[in-house]
């Protein structure tokens, strides 16, 4: 198949990319280096069945493509925040970009969502019935409603045009590649510990995140593609953190004397966030297979290995 994969020069995007091209696809990455970067799609520049294109979603693009996978967007507060009126419009414009390609194209569109469109959750763990809590002004709504009108946008091409959707909630996902200066809290406190600084704890750390580790959410991603459902449908790690035990857990794995340091915690930080997977369990068979200590081994090695790289 002809796969059209955007942001797969990013983090996820691009473990997705190895996989496909791993498979024997013809692979087309989109990306406008916001937040990826070539050097995590490098090794298949020079394969003919894999094609990069320098593009902003934001603006529209003809190709011939079977399968969307549609990740473009940047994921983390840092960066989205950064410049919160390009983010909604690469959600809504770039997403209504994208459905229209598949549309015209007859091509599946995979749409990756998030856990956010459940803001600050008062249900949990969160179930995809569960409506949400999301601040509409606040300064993670760029990318909370941002993404809840992506998953509209998506819906009503189904329901107006036939457009053939898979809409994926994505929760907390960690591994190797993400950027020293990503500022999500993985890549934080890996960061900070092998470089002997304090670890940043916003508040008192006692908020609690689910972490998954890429490859099973690669896993679980292809399943929704190329199953019969169109979700939405949870994909995530139920196994829930206090933001304190990732500090200490990492510390431990890292550098024992690591000091931790208490900072403000960000305006609308959701309190807790856990994935009910039972759904994706059921229709997709999925679970994931990667617990944290694991899934940190392979993500610390890969930071070590690059902060190294960098030293020499
Ligand atoms: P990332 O920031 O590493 O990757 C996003 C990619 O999209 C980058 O390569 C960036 O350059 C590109 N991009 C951003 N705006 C663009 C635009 N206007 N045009 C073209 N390309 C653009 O993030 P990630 O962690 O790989 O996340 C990928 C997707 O998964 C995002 O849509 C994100 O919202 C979703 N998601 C991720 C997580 C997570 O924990 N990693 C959680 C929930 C949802
Ligand atoms: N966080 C933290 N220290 C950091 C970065 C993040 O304590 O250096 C906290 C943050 O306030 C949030 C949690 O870790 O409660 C997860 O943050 P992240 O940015 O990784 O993702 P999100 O908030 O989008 O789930």
């Amino acid at each position: 198949m002809r796969i059209l994969v955007t942001g797969g020069a990013g983090f996820i995007g691009s473990h997705l990319i190895d996989r496909l091209m791993k498979q024997g696809h013809d692979v087309i990455c989109l990306d406008n280096f916001f937040t990826g970067h070539k050097r995590n799609i490098r090794h298949w520049i020079d394969n003919p069945y894999f094609e990069l294109i320098r593009h902003d979603i934001t603006e529209p693009i003809r190709l011939e493509v079977d399968q969307i996978y549609h990740l473009a967007c940047p994921a983390s507060p840092v960066h989205y925040q950064y410049n919160p009126v390009k983010t909604i419009k690469t959600n809504v414009m770039g997403t209504l970009n994208m459905l229209g390609l598949a549309k015209r194209v007859k091509a599946r569109f995979l749409l990756a969502s998030t856990s956010e469109v459940y803001g600050d959750p008062d249900v949990h763990p969160q179930p995809e019935e569960y409506r949400g809590n999301v601040n509409c002004i606040g300064i993670r709504s760029c990318y909370d409603e941002g993404k809840r009108v992506a998953e509209t946008l998506a819906f009503d091409y189904h329901r107006q045009n036939n457009v053939d959707i898979r809409i994926m909630r994505i929760f907390n996902t960690y591994g190797p590649r993400m950027f020293e200066n990503d500022g999500r809290v993985v890549s934080n406190f890996i960061v900070q510990a092998l470089k002997g600084i304090p670890l940043t704890i916003y508040g008192d750390g006692l908020q609690t995140r689910s972490f998954c580790y890429v490859a099973d959410l690669v896993e679980g991603m292809m399943r929704l593609m190329n199953g019969e459902h169109i979700g939405p449908i949870n994909i995530g790690n139920p196994g829930e953190y206090t933001i304190l035990q990732l500090a200490e857990t990492i510390q431990k794995m890292i550098n024992p004397g690591a000091e931790l340091a208490f900072k403000p915690l960000p305006q609308d930080d959701p309190k807790q966030r856990q994935p009910d997977i039972t759904k994706a369990k059921n229709l997709l068979d999925w679970e994931p297979k990667i617990n944290l200590e694991e899934g940190l081994k392979m993500t610390i090695e890969d930071f070590s290995s690059r902060i190294n790289e960098a030293k020499s």
